[in-house]
Parts: structure tokens; sequence; C-alpha cells
């Protein structure tokens, strides 16, 4: 008999987490506004709200702790931070940041200025952010197949070639970067190819432009590139990292993501000039260019999370969890953006409450269910999410109306996975008598899904 696949790692150390009961749940959450963020975390029995900083150390991670040089500059933490860093992404210009939102305000201080336009493949919302912020405009250039979340691609967070090359081409002289997210968290963790990042990037060089890679969830992405791309079969997943970034020019990171430590950022690249100027940046921000806003202990726990969440067993650990929890959508007849994407499953509740009208929210109001069912906490990605028109100051109801299932790393077990299904196999169930939605009271004028107060209808 073939063996089952399990975990490539013990549990050594765990956290309680308590169960509620439904009045509990009903009440809490109308103090809450109907708003998940507005929750204690005491409040929840399973945490699925975000994969940042969420994840468990190892045993590693921790002794490596005990290890940090907390000298103001020149510490060996960061000497061996630095030396990680340059080895798993051959770039050699090294700048800590305290964590990926932190990378980018430091270097598109450098990069960006009013009237810009930046194309990437779907723009991390705080990416964006710093964009815009700036006067310049980030516009999405990820393939349309992205948007079918019924469509299985192998690589769905993939640039069209063609999109990118019109903005390029309509925009002489505006375009001092263009960014490459991998994986593309905002169209579901979906993966980029080496094709296209390869492809991406000779473009871009052959108008050039330089490519910033956003680079959250690379290992995850490097992961799809061994199981699903001709030739990478035989390749370690840091022979795969490396030339995936062979011809980027610079890359940010939210090392709470892919390193697995609970916060961290930096900034990697092989242009002098920009490494020069944002060092002068990184001090004001972020702290002295050898700490950037981290702990010495924390930039060893880096090093140590980059070296062994490059290592195949680890991440296959943690992408076949997520395809579990998929495979038991599938049984139910669920809908959520296909394929399984690294980090997330994007259930898409537009689909599931038909009877809700958008102004009404069906992903909130989805997310709200779940929680009320099973003490589960998700995070809409949707009509709320995604804010009004600046100018019309009309809801966008443009996009998909998901509801994110993110899984922490190394944090539940697949039991975790099986309640989270068949909670919302139960919600599923009784979407017929749920007809009725969530209206807004009251929100803020900019990223409201924070803070938005909201009361149930019906
Ligand atoms: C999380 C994330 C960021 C921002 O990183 P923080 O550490 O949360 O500041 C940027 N880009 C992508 C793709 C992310 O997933």
């Amino acid at each position: 008999m073939k063996l089952p696949f399990a975990e490539s790692w013990k549990i050594k150390m765990i956290e309680p987490i308590r169960k509620s009961t439904r009045e509990e749940r009903e009440q809490w959450l109308k103090e809450a506004h109907y708003n998940v963020f507005q929750l204690k975390s005491e409040q929840v029995y399973i945490d699925l709200l975000t994969d940042s900083g969420t994840g468990a150390m190892s045993d590693r991670q921790w002794s490596q702790l005990m290890l940090g040089d907390e000298s103001y500059a020149g510490a060996t933490s960061f000497y061996k931070f630095e030396a990680m860093v340059q080895k798993i992404f051959g770039m050699p210009h090294v700048i800590p940041t305290h964590q990926g939102r932190a990378a980018e305000n430091v270097l598109f201080s450098v990069l960006v200025k009013e009237g810009d336009v930046i194309p990437g493949n779907a723009h991390f919302d705080t990416t964006k952010g710093h964009i815009e912020s700036r006067k310049a405009a980030a516009i999405d250039v990820t393939i349309d197949e992205a948007k079918n979340t019924q469509l299985e691609l192998p690589f769905k967070g993939n640039v069209s070639l063609e999109k990118l090359e019109k903005v390029i081409l309509e925009n002489p002289g505006k375009v001092p970067f263009m960014v490459l997210t991998v994986t593309n968290n905002t169209v579901g963790g979906q993966p980029v190819s080496m094709q296209n990042i390869k492809e991406t990037c000779a473009l871009c060089h052959k108008h050039n432009i330089p490519v910033v890679m956003d680079s959250a969830r690379f290992a995850e992405n490097a992961y799809f590139i061994k199981t699903r791309e001709e030739g990478y079969a035989d390749k370690t997943i840091k022979e795969i990292a490396l030339e995936m970034y062979a011809q980027a020019d610079a890359m940010t990171m939210s090392a709470k993501k892919d390193a697995i430590v609970n916060m961290g950022g930096f900034i990697a690249t092989r242009n002098k000039e920009w490494y020069e100027a944002a060092k002068l940046f990184c001090i004001p921000f972020e702290g002295y260019v050898t700490y950037g806003g981290l702990n010495g202990r924390d930039l060893n726990a880096i090093a140590q999370g980059l070296d062994e969440n490059t290592e195949f067993d680890m991440l296959a650990t943690r992408i076949h969890q997520v395809a579990y929890l998929a495979s038991k959508l599938d049984e139910y007849n669920i809908p959520y953006q296909r394929p399984a994407g690294g980090h997330a499953i994007f259930v898409d509740a537009d689909k599931i409450l038909d009877s809700i009208p958008k102004e009404e929210f069906p992903a909130q109001t989805l997310t709200c269910e779940l929680y009320l069912e099973a003490g589960i906490r998700a995070c809409e990605i949707g009509y709320v999410l995604a804010d009004r028109d600046p100018i019309t100051r009309e809801n966008r109801f443009g996009g998909l109306d998901l509801v994110r299932l993110c899984i922490p790393r190394r944090v539940y077990t697949d039991n975790h996975m099986d309640v989270i299904a068949a909670a919302l196999k139960n919600v599923f169930d009784r979407r017929k008598e749920i007809t009725r939605g969530v209206a807004i009271e009251w929100e803020a004028p900019l990223m409201r899904h924070f803070t938005v107060k909201l009361k149930r209808l019906g």
C-alpha cells in the first residue's frame, strides 16, 4: 500500500484555542458591527483572516532568537540575514525593513513621482496605496482569464504581455518600473510561470524599464513552477528561486509570509544607485541600515525561515493542506477560485448567496454566516474592500465578491480544515434561506473594510 502524505514536521509546542456557543457569537458579532476585523481574537475559534505574520516558527527559528546580536550597527544578525538574502535571490544589495509595506515605502520614495504609471499583475493593496499616495497610477496587467473563477489554469497569476506593452507604449517616459507579484495574491494566490517571468522581464528591459518583484510568496510560487511547469521537476526550490530572480532589478519582501516570521521585511536590488538612494530613506523611516526597524533576533529568524521554507518538503506540506481544503469544497460543490492557490481559498460568494443583491454585500454576509456557524474568521475580499470610486463616490461593484480563507503556515491541522469545510457546507445548504445581507451604517473615506460598521438586514 502506498503510504499517505503527511506533514514534514512534528509539533513541539501548542496554543489552546476556544470554542464558543452560537449565542455568544451572535452577541460578539453584533458588538463588532458585523465586521470581523472588530472581533477580539479570543472570540475566534479558527482564524483565517490572514497568513501574514500568523505562521508558527520552527525550533530552529526560536533558537536563532537567542543568538540575536542587538548591536546598533553592524550586528552579526544583519550579516547572517544579508548573506541568506544574497544566497536565495542572488541580489547583492540588501536593506531590512519592519515589514513589506515599509520596503515599498522606502523604495518607492526613490522611484515613484507624481504622474508616473506603474503596471503590475494586480498590485497588492499597500503597493497600490504607496503608488497612488504619490499621485501615480497603478495599472493592472494580469491576464483576463484570472477573473473567471471556474477556469482551471496552472499559472493564473501571469502577466498579459499585450496589456503590459500597451501601457508601456502609451506612457512614454512615465513608467519608472513594473511590479511583478509572485504569487499573485489579489487573484487568489495564483502563481506566475517561469516562462512568463522571463518574458515579462525581457519585454520590460527591451523598453529600458526595470522590474521590481513583490515577493511575499516567492517560495510558494517556486513550488508551483517545480510541480507544474515543464523542465523544473528535477530542480530544487532554491535553484528555481535564483532563476526567478536572475532577470529582476529589485525586490520588496514581506517576510511575514514566506519567511515565516511574525514581523519583518526587506528590499534587495542589483542596482547600486537605487540602493544608495534607498538607504537615505531607510534611516529616517525605518532606522539604521543594518537593522531597518527590526531586532537583531528578528533578522536571525528571517534568515533561518528563508532557508527552511525554500526546502521542498516544507512547501509540499503547506500547499497540500490548502489543496486538501479545496478537495473538501469540491466534495460539497462549493464554488471557489480554481485551481486552489498557494496560501488561501477564495470562495465565490456571489455564486453561493445569489439571492442577495450586490448592494447588500454577499461576501460580507457569507463571512458573517461562517463566523456565526462555527467561530471561523475569514476575510471579505469583495465589494466592501473595493471601496468607493474616488470621483463618483459610488460603490465599486465591478470586480469579484469573494470570501478568503487564508491558511496560516504550520498552525492548523487537517482536522481544522475538515471543520472549516463542514461549516461552509452547513451555510451552503441553507443558502436559499439567506436572502438579506448587510448595510453600511458608517464607513471611513479610504480602506473602509478595517473599520466599517454594518447592520444585518431582514
Ligand atoms: C502582505 C503583502 C505585502 C505587504 O506586506 P506587509 O508585511 O503586510 O506590510 C505586499 N505585497 C504582497 C503581495 C503581500 O502579500
